[in-house]
């Protein structure tokens, strides 16, 4: 079955997912509609169709789906009203500002009965897909924390993304990956509470930056990190089991392991520091740990539109389910009363 889509807002996101577009098979892009003249000519340019206005692009017959991809506090009236004129409608992230705004989309989509679903594309990310296969391999032995972390040092990109009301902020633009990623290490579990707090090193307005410590009914404590004024980064992520470590510096194919493999550590060569000796931060002797190389697992993030189309036809159920996305809209403004309080919260105890 052929799929068209009409992409409401053409920016930057909007435009990659054209690209993409372009390589998958059964969808194309039925035309677009933004605000900005520029953009307009700009989709022009790509030979896109311009629709005249918002209800022009709803009123066409051949699109069955529609992406969100404008500032975030429109995607509520714009996905609503898509989905009210009969559209298949996939919000950018974050899909809302709030829990309560989810809710009437989630009302929408059921009295429309149309799909709705958003686009968390980096459930795709290969660095993220490794840390999963790590832990699902069990090789660290019972892990114990997770460190999963962001790190740029532009600050916030200058345009909507620095004012509140337009859902600015890196809690909604960054935080929303990789609490949703977070929430995706361990089904089934509940999340019992949040410690968080925002930075505001160069916006005073939304946050630039925070930092989140989950505590799993697992006994895994996780922590959650985005920063925009790191001038030398931390790795993305950082797994500590009983029996070894696993660090992924970058985006994905640099994955690491350490294991013990053996218990024998008498003779360690203490490490001399200017004011003293330390056997216990020694490094482990060679004969006692082996490091692993850990597989990239590849993905192909064209699996996104090929199950939205899929659930549409009802042959699959989407891979971003509402329900998901209400659980990290929760952990997001757990998030922020953390950060208001000074002090953890309870989310699912
Ligand atoms: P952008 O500023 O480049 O694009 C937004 C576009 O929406 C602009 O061209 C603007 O003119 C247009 N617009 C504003 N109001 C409109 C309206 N009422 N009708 C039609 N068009 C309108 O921003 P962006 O980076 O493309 O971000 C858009 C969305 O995509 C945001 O929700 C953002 O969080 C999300 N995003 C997701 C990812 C991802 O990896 N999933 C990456 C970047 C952005």
């Amino acid at each position: 079955m052929e799929h068209k889509l009409a992409l409401i807002g053409f920016g930057g996101m909007a435009g990659w997912h054209h690209d993409l577009i372009e390589r998958i098979d059964g969808l194309t892009v039925a035309g677009t509609w933004d605000i900005r003249e520029e953009r307009r000519a700009l989709a022009r340019e790509k030979g896109l169709r311009v629709y005249r206005n918002f209800e022009d692009l709803l009123a066409d017959p051949a699109a069955d789906l529609a992406l969100v991809a404008t500032p975030n506090d429109l995607h509520r009236p714009l996905a609503i009203a898509a989905m009210e004129a009969g559209k298949h409608v996939v919000s950018e992230k974050p899909v809302t500002l709030c829990s309560e705004d989810l809710r009437a989309m989630t009302e929408a989509s059921e009295r429309t009965g149309r799909l709705f679903t958003v686009h968390q594309n980096r459930r795709w990310d290969e660095d993220f897909l490794t840390i999963r296969e790590i832990l699902a391999g069990g090789r660290l032995g019972e892990v114990h924390r997770i460190e999963s972390r962001v790190h740029g040092a532009r600050g916030i990109p200058g345009d909507w993304r620095q004012e509140p009301e337009h859902g600015g902020g890196m809690v909604l633009d960054w935080g929303v990956h990789l609490l949703d990623q977070a929430l995706q290490l361990f089904p089934g579990v509940k999340l019992t509470s949040v410690y968080a707090s925002l930075t505001h090193v160069t916006n005073q307005l939304v946050d630039d930056g925070f930092s989140a410590e989950l505590a799993f009914a697992n006994g895994v404590r996780m922590l959650v990190e985005v920063g925009t004024s790191n001038f030398l980064a931390l790795p993305r992520w950082y797994v500590l089991g009983r029996d070894g470590s696993a660090r992924i510096a970058g985006w994905g194919a640099d994955a690491e392991i350490v294991r013990a493999v053996g218990e024998s550590e008498r003779d360690v060569v203490p490490v001399r520091t200017a004011a003293g000796l330390t056997k216990t931060m020694a490094p482990r002797r060679p004969d006692s740990i082996r490091s692993e190389t850990v597989p990239e697992v590849k993905s192909d993030i064209r699996e996104f539109w090929q199950n939205v189309m899929a659930a549409v036809e009802g042959r699959e159920a989407p891979r971003v389910r509402l329900d998901e996305a209400a659980r990290v809209m929760r952990l997001m403004e757990a998030v922020f009363a953390s950060d208001r309080a000074g002090q953890a919260v309870a989310f699912e105890a």
